[in-house]
């Protein structure tokens, strides 16, 4: 059973219930299992008579939308590779993607145009040159055809790749790229089966409807739910990127009963205009994952909604599904990412990879079903992630207390080290968090002549909020020792975000670091 089997089993079991509804489209597009299931076969058609077979790379470069959808399944279907690029990257970024992995084609929303043009041109002469161009929207680019145009011409009988093996690779994901290009984790129609029975042992059930929020080219968006949802027959609805006041409206409209964000964004919902009359009594939970969740901002949720949060911790390489920490323990054990789910396994490590107990910080290290099978074409990242023993490196530092909970420290590479000691940012954060006019922060270690590192604190206010930097600095000084207190505060209007919603601090180290990169 692969990925590219989904829709055709679901359309078996339940062809007219709803599957998507794609509010990115005006009106909002809603189709059920059979109609997704035919989209996925035309389009799956469409790319076999180009010549795309199993393991091709076909890349997309669009908004959220259920082309992500029709693409991913149909790709599945042939064994081919979906390839989804991160639109916040630069085209030259993009292209050099493409050009690695020597893409058969590409097909780009109408906000792309442009870069997809400069892409084009970028590969014409070399040997990677696409094949096909297939645009969603708007006028497209010579030689491109419109995308519904090519459903249209294509048979819908069903497409299976007879010959895939549960090791093939469904997708290709890009992650990191803090130097150099993104790695493209290698994900396996193994992979996302064992996400999808991690993510539904603890969070989803029969008849729950999904709002998904997350770039549809990140785990976030394919795996956190999605792809689960489909199994069971369940609706997900999409929009084209996260908004803050028409997410709190569909939440309500739509009877919306599981939701997932990063923090940030639960941050942004609380500062739109409609979250004071925002019904969210129709939620089971909403999961929280991606970055550390602040607690004050659990509290409010609580007291002003009635939500109950739910932990979540995922990456590219292990699936979105690793660890859950359950609603009725959101407050007793606020801050935790909760107990590994059921089909990983983890361990805490020193730097000579030796296991360490309770409450002792170490690395995170994973075993078990779920794992990518490395990274494209970079054999030698794809050996120093991954030890003698077997076990995933996730650079992550945790610790767990004697209940077994998990407790996310910090990134290693996000940690630094002042005068001689190991300072945590995310301990900085959540002690600038209690501060009451502090919406956002991120905490980073920039070189020092005196200290080696230090921190600096960059935080955005509550709107109309009026707290200075000595101000901020004081409350630090009131509850952290010494070293942990960042050098300095800057206050921003806004910080930088990935496509994710996740804080950049490498672009804020590269912001406030002395010296000629500044
Ligand atoms: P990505 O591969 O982009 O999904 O990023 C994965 C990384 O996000 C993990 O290795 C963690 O550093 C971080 N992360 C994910 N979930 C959480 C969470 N609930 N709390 C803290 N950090 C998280």
């Amino acid at each position: 059973m692969h990925v590219g089997d989904y829709l055709g089993r679901r359309t078996l079991y339940t062809p007219d219930r709803l599957a998507i509804v794609d509010h990115g489209k005006t009106p909002a597009l809603r189709l059920t299992f059979r109609e997704l299931n035919d989209r996925a076969n035309r389009l799956a058609n469409w790319l076999r008579a180009e010549g795309v077979a199993r393991g091709d790379r076909v890349a997309i470069l669009a908004r959220d939308g259920v082309e992500h959808l029709i693409a991913f399944y149909a790709c599945g279907k042939l064994g081919a590779i979906h390839t989804p690029l991160n639109w916040r990257l630069h085209w030259r970024e993009n292209a050099a993607i493409l050009e690695h992995v020597s893409a058969r084609g590409l097909i780009f929303g109408d906000d792309y145009q442009a870069q997809a043009g400069e892409i084009v041109a970028a590969l014409r002469a070399g040997p990677a040159a696409l094949s096909f161009l297939l645009h969603l929207d708007g006028p497209g680019l010579p030689g491109s055809l419109w995308f519904d145009t090519a459903l249209a011409q294509a048979s819908d009988a069903p497409v299976t790749c007879e010959t895939l093996d549960l090791e093939d690779i469904a997708c290709l994901l890009f992650t990191g790229g803090t130097t150099g290009l993104p790695k493209g984790a290698m994900i396996s129609h193994r992979q996302i089966n064992w996400n999808s029975l991690n993510t539904v042992i603890h969070d989803l059930t029969h008849g729950d409807v999904y709002l998904n929020v997350f770039p549809l080219f990140h785990a976030g968006g394919l795996f956190t739910y999605l792809a689960t949802q489909v199994t069971f027959g369940n609706t997900t609805h999409l929009v084209r990127q996260f908004d803050a006041t028409q997410v709190l409206d569909l939440l309500e409209r739509e009877a919306i009963t599981v939701f997932a964000a990063v923090p940030t964004m639960y941050q942004m919902l609380t500062q739109a205009p409609n979250w004071e009359k925002a019904d969210l009594s129709r939620l089971r939970f909403c999961t929280s994952g991606g970055a550390p969740l602040p607690v004050p901002l659990i509290e409010r949720y609580v007291a002003e909604k009635g939500v109950k949060f739910k932990q979540g911790f995922g990456m590219t390489e292990f699936g979105p599904g690793l660890f859950a920490l359950a609603p009725e323990d959101a407050v007793r054990k606020a801050g935790s990412i909760g107990r590994p789910n059921f089909f990983v396994d983890v361990r805490v490590v020193d730097d000579l990879g030796e296991a360490l107990g309770p409450d002792q910080p170490g690395e995170l290290v994973l075993r078990g079903p779920s794992g990518c099978s490395g990274y494209y074409n970079d054999p030698e990242a794809s050996r120093a992630a991954i030890d003698a023993g077997g076990w995933f490196h996730t650079g992550d530092i945790v610790r767990y207390d004697d209940e077994g909970y998990f407790f996310v420290l910090d990134r290693k590479k996000d940690m630094f080290i002042s005068g001689g000691e190991n300072v945590y940012p995310a301990e900085i954060e959540a002690a600038l968090y209690r501060h009451p006019e502090v919406l956002q922060c991120a905490v980073v270690g920039v070189p020092d002549p005196q200290w080696g590192e230090v921190g600096v604190a960059a935080v955005v206010l509550r709107p109309g909020a009026q707290a200075s930097p000595d101000e901020l600095l004081a409350h630090l000084r009131g509850q952290l020792a010494r070293y942990k207190v960042p050098k300095r505060v800057e206050l921003l209007d806004a910080l930088p975000l990935s496509g994710m919603g996740k804080i950049l601090k490498r672009e804020l180290r590269r912001t406030y670091s002395p010296g000629p990169s500044r």
